[in-house]
């Protein structure tokens, strides 16, 4: 088979199967006052204290495992909300480019008096910081902008818009949902109050993930329940699944610079490639990170392509994962405002695991495609 949807999910690693079986051999409950709970306790603070460091957060931060990104962006959202409606603030700042796990808590907010913007996007998909300096008000909770979109893969300037926002506006909390990012590329967060990240997207096992946020930050908890190791989300914490995550985050940061160079190549190649076909167009821009690639081939239904690939074992995808029900990529048709391109989009999206090989095969299934007679 060959798997091109790496950004969906990644298969497990070795190293966060043996993560888990390690971790399995520890009993006690971290929330248990006793020595075995103690044990099970110091192992989750050292594990969240190396992902913080892996990802070289500030001390000031803390990370809160919980079960992946849909939930880390709920909390955030809905927490802050819950936190600061009472205090005047109910005012938020995104972008149409989000992740459903945004969208929806923020409709949901939005039907209890919370005020919504979306800030305008410059042609080459990024936010437009004057619109969204202009659009920040007295009562603005949160802006929330996620680093990468899964489905062009364009890279937002969080580090900028973190700095000019924190300059005029300190007390807006920026969130970035960083679930494309983490694992992949490296990104300054040191002007960022709170990031989501699921661990699935880098070799994990699903089911966990983590809020990270300043410590300061007060929010409600969204599962309310008995103590445990953070006092903003309850229930015993699956020590096994930190493990696993910090082991693969750790083991997906390694030789980064050499992971980066081979999928540089690999863009490249698949790009010159699809750019022979005269129907083909590449949604992603030259700069999109390039784990993903997304084009549109022309006057072909995504779903079929889709589905002929899927029969020969090559796996893409049409759209997000979590979207796809949708008849077209809203993402695409967002950016383009191009029917027709959305409806005939694709997202090809790469690891560092993926070989040349396995982009040629896929090209070749795809030249099959391109002469079935229409
Ligand atoms: N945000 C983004 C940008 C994503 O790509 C995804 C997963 N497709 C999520 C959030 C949700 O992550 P999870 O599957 O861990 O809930």
């Amino acid at each position: 088979m060959i798997y091109l949807d790496y950004s969906a999910t990644t298969p497990v690693c070795e190293a966060a199967i043996n993560a888990i079986c390690e971790a399995a051999k520890y009993a006690g409950n971290p929330n248990s006052g006793h020595k075995i709970g103690f044990i099970s306790n110091k192992r989750i603070e050292d594990d969240l204290n190396k992902i913080r460091h892996l990802l070289m957060l500030s001390d000031d931060m803390e990370v809160i495992p919980v079960s992946g990104a849909t939930e880390a962006n709920n909390l955030i959202l809905r927490g802050a909300f819950e936190r600061f409606y009472g205090r005047g603030k109910k005012h938020i700042v995104t972008t149409n480019l989000e992740h459903s796990s945004i969208i929806a808590p923020i409709s949901d907010l939005q039907a209890r008096d919370a005020e919504i913007d979306f800030v305008k996007l410059l042609p080459d998909g990024k936010v437009d910081i004057d619109d969204l300096l202009n659009l920040v008000r007295d009562d603005t909770l949160m802006v929330s902008i996620g680093c990468i979109n899964s489905e062009v893969g364009i890279r937002q300037p969080i580090e900028e818009i973190g700095k000019i926002l924190k300059e005029k506006h300190p007390d807006v909390i920026f969130h970035t949902d960083a679930t494309q990012a983490v694992g992949k590329i490296s990104v300054d967060y040191s002007n960022v109050d709170a990031l989501s990240m699921s661990a699935h997207k880098f070799f994990c096992i699903k089911g966990i993930g983590a809020l990270i946020k300043k410590k300061d930050l007060i929010i409600i908890p969204q599962n309310k329940g008995g103590s445990s190791t953070t006092k903003f989300r309850a229930g015993t914490p699956a020590t096994e699944l930190i493990h696993a995550m910090t082991v693969s985050l750790e083991d997906a940061l390694e030789n980064m610079k050499k992971k980066q160079e081979k999928l540089r190549n690999l863009n490249i190649i698949l790009r010159r490639k699809l750019s022979e076909y005269p129907d083909v167009i590449i949604n992603s821009p030259t700069d999109a990170i390039p784990q993903i690639l997304n084009f549109s081939y022309l006057g072909h239904n995504a779903d079929a392509i889709q589905r002929f690939l899927s029969d020969r074992d090559i796996f893409i995808s049409t759209r997000t994962a979590c979207a796809s029900r949708e008849d077209m990529s809203q993402t695409v048709l967002k950016l383009t405002n191009d029917e027709n391109r959305a409806k005939s989009s694709v997202r090809i999206s790469i690891s560092y695991k993926t070989t040349e090989d396995e982009i040629n095969g896929f090209m070749k299934a795809f030249d099959e495609y391109t002469k079935i007679p229409k």
